[in-house]
């Protein structure tokens, strides 16, 4: 019998993964490399969908 695997509201937008870091390719002053850190906007940064954001999701589908 297969392992029984709980629903996970993960979100669908980003998979689980909702903050990345881009390089921007600059530096700064300082000689660091200068980054920006973006949330995805489908779960604002937490990873798992929500009933909000999962009907902000079927709009325009
Ligand atoms: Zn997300």
């Amino acid at each position: 019998m297969p392992q029984y695997t709980p629903p996970r509201p993960i979100c669908g937008h980003c998979d689980g993964f909702p903050t990345v870091t881009i390089t921007t390719g600059t530096r700064t002053a300082d000689g660091q490399r200068k980054t920006i850190t973006a949330n995805c906007p489908a779960c604002r940064g937490t990873g798992h969908t929500t009933t909000a954001a999962r009907a902000h999701t079927r709009i325009g589908a």
